[in-house]
């Protein structure tokens, strides 16, 4: 089926981009000859000249090959959506902080609707993990919506826009702030897991796992899985790596530390064949441009997705 459609795209592609070269073979005579003549005594203008059409005529192939493919993907993904779990990345929701991190909380309400308008279905990391083993059905688009660093609005503002709308979620805790103000508290934490959001961990102290040594690095993700589980919450399965980053030991470590699965910040979509330890997550900043910015983010993960672009599928080798 997909080949088809290829094609297709190809076949629009012939009818549009032989038109203009037929005109111009048409014209090839009358314009060598030109060239030809007046190429005599003046060669350098006229050959640079030349040089300019060849060249402008490859750019304009270039450029509207580049839009044909450009056409081709957008009804790809429109006509053949790729399967798999999509994960939002998500820190502050509230009206005070204004910076990278802060969803309004208007904005985040238009997203949540335009999620369950375009079909989605929240479900947590777990769910996905458990329907991995065949324990659990996942619906037809999941979508996990994830918060990282555990700020006090994902439980004032967060929560309520998402439990009118039935959705789960996932927040990711640096144990070492929790209580801090402007971030969650354990009272808030064990009220939360209640209603049915999922706990991660997002490491001890927020410091990248990659600039540590491997001791160092185990500390962090052990600790803060301790820390929580010590305080009556549900057993951690899931970390967040801070800033993103994680390397080849980080998947053996979490392992050892029994971790089922880590969440990262490179786009995509999570299939069963996506390593566990490097789960795609799509960011979601403030946008400038509304709602159709939001769902541009999410295509340009299903683009990822449909064209195989570092989907982390696999283990990790290097
Ligand atoms: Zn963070």
């Amino acid at each position: 089926m997909k080949m088809r459609q290829s094609r297709q795209g190809d076949k629009q592609g012939e009818v549009d981009f032989t038109k203009p070269d037929f005109d111009l073979d048409e014209r090839r005579p009358l314009g060598l000859g030109k060239i030809y003549v007046a190429g005599y005594g003046k060669s350098e203008i006229h050959e640079s000249g030349g040089g300019g059409g060849w060249f402008s005529r490859l750019l304009l192939t270039f450029l509207f090959l580049v839009l044909m493919l450009g056409g081709a993907l957008v009804a790809m993904v429109e006509m053949y959506p790729p399967q798999g779990v999509l994960i939002l990345e998500y820190h502050k929701v509230n009206d005070r902080t204004k910076d990278d991190y802060t969803v309004s909380p208007t904005e985040f309400s238009a997203q949540m609707d335009a999620l369950k308008e375009d079909g989605y279905t929240a479900i947590s990391v777990l769910d996905f993990l458990r329907a991995k083993k065949g324990k659990q059905e996942l619906p037809e688009k999941p979508v996990v919506v994830t918060f990282d660093d555990g700020y006090s609005d994902n439980y004032t503002e967060a929560l309520p826009i998402l439990e009118k709308r039935g959705m789960k979620a996932t927040v990711f805790m640096v144990t070492n702030d929790i209580g801090l103000p402007g971030y969650l508290t354990w009272d808030q934490l064990h009220d939360m897991e209640k209603r049915g959001v999922e706990l991660g961990s997002h490491t001890a102290n927020h410091l990248p796992l990659t600039e540590m040594t491997l001791d160092e690095a185990r500390d962090e993700v052990q600790k803060s899985k301790l820390q929580m589980e010590w305080k009556g919450l549900k057993t951690i399965f899931v970390l967040s790596y801070p800033n993103g980053k994680y390397d080849k030991y980080m998947p053996k470590i979490l392992k050892e530390e029994e971790y089922l699965a880590a969440v990262t910040g490179d786009p995509g979509l999570n299939t069963f064949q996506t390593d566990p330890y490097r789960l795609l997550r799509t960011n979601i900043p403030p946008s400038h441009f509304g709602i159709r910015e939001f769902r541009l983010r999410i295509w340009k993960s299903k683009a990822m997705a449909l064209l195989g672009l570092w989907q982390n599928v696999g283990e990790m080798k290097e």
